[in-house]
């Protein structure tokens, strides 16, 4: 994801105009297991795939391993390729894993990350070292590692013939592709979030399932996250963002997912989510208050490796998400 522009005012303006508007269902009746284990070792699975540049043979390889991951745990899988014009002007090919999981309510719900590597650690120190990929533990297989899991226990819950919901899950590429720092050819806007955009796109067109609404899950495993409210979420999906953060609050999760908003929109996955598939989403991600950037030191470094993860940050996230998209 790309930090925004500062425009706070324009975005609490539309928040009261927005938050009216949305549905407010009820707080969550039931704890649902989550295994902070399960999703660990999936996280550590991706990463063991190397960096997943698209492009790369290890990005192949951890897609296929993605999509027999989902379809062993009952879901319906499809590949969605496509091409996006990237932040060079250049057509780049994409690989969105869409999968569909048939639950037992009338409600759908979609929950996505992105699954792709950055290519350039452009937030390292040195300029030599910014050309190196990122590893990605936290920065786009923590999302996925969390959602893994959800769906593992939606299905355990579904045998056990309790009531779950149908979930779209939708694994982003080439959300991390936009323009690096070292590039001096012509801005170009839009070239971050390129799967989400494209998924997007066809979602409108063409997509029989009709979405409640959406949950982004983006750098969700770090020891020391916070989640404040981010202006996109409070913008287009307030109704669906207070649920998350009640039911958060409820299971004793609110020193992560914290009462204060980010400084400023930030552009990721859900921006296009809400703004041309039109599902409310709220983008749950991990914001810091103290860091120049707005994100952890490790953030587009090389840093990015599992000694990031943890797993209480990883159980807050998972049950926070599962308790809620449960409830009734
Ligand atoms: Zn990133």
């Amino acid at each position: 994801m790309f930090r925004g522009i500062q425009y706070s005012i324009y975005a609490l303006l539309l928040l009261c105009v927005s938050c009216a508007k949305q549905q407010q269902s009820s707080t969550p009746d039931v704890r649902c297991d989550f295994s902070a284990d399960s999703a660990y070792a999936y996280i550590a699975q991706q990463v063991a795939f190397g960096a997943r540049v698209p492009g790369s043979e290890e990005h192949v390889a951890c897609g296929d391993w993605l999509v027999k991951k989902l379809a062993t745990m009952g879901a319906q899988v499809q590949n969605q390729y496509g091409t996006m014009i990237n932040y060079a002007g250049e057509w780049q090919s994409l690989r969105n894993i869409v999968a569909y999981f048939e639950g037992t309510t009338q409600n759908a719900i979609l929950l996505c990350a992105h699954w792709d590597s950055r290519p350039w650690s452009d937030e390292e120190e040195h300029y030599d070292d910014r050309f190196a990929p990122v590893l990605g533990a936290n920065d786009g297989a923590s999302g996925v590692g969390v959602i893994l899991e959800i769906l593992r226990q939606l299905s355990i819950l579904k045998a056990r013939g309790e009531m779950v919901p149908s979930v779209q899950i939708v694994f982003f590429d080439c959300e991390d592709m936009g323009t690096p720092s070292h590039y001096t050819g012509l801005e170009r806007p839009h070239t971050w979030c390129l799967g989400s955009q494209y998924w997007a796109q066809q979602y409108i067109q063409h997509s029989p399932i009709k979405l409640q609404y959406g949950i982004l899950l983006d750098m969700v495993g770090d020891p020391s996250a916070t989640f404040p409210r981010e202006y996109f979420s409070m913008q287009y999906a307030n109704g669906y963002l207070e649920q998350l953060w009640r039911s958060a609050n409820r299971l004793g999760y609110g020193r992560y997912f914290v009462p204060s908003t980010t400084y400023y929109p930030i552009t990721d996955d859900h921006y296009y989510v809400n703004t041309i598939a039109r599902i409310p989403c709220v983008d749950i991600i991990d914001y810091k208050t103290n860091t120049e950037t707005g994100f952890a030191e490790w953030w587009h470094t090389q840093q990015d490796d599992m000694r990031n993860i943890n797993h209480q940050t990883l159980q807050a996230v998972g049950e926070t998400v599962l308790t809620t998209i449960c409830s009734k």
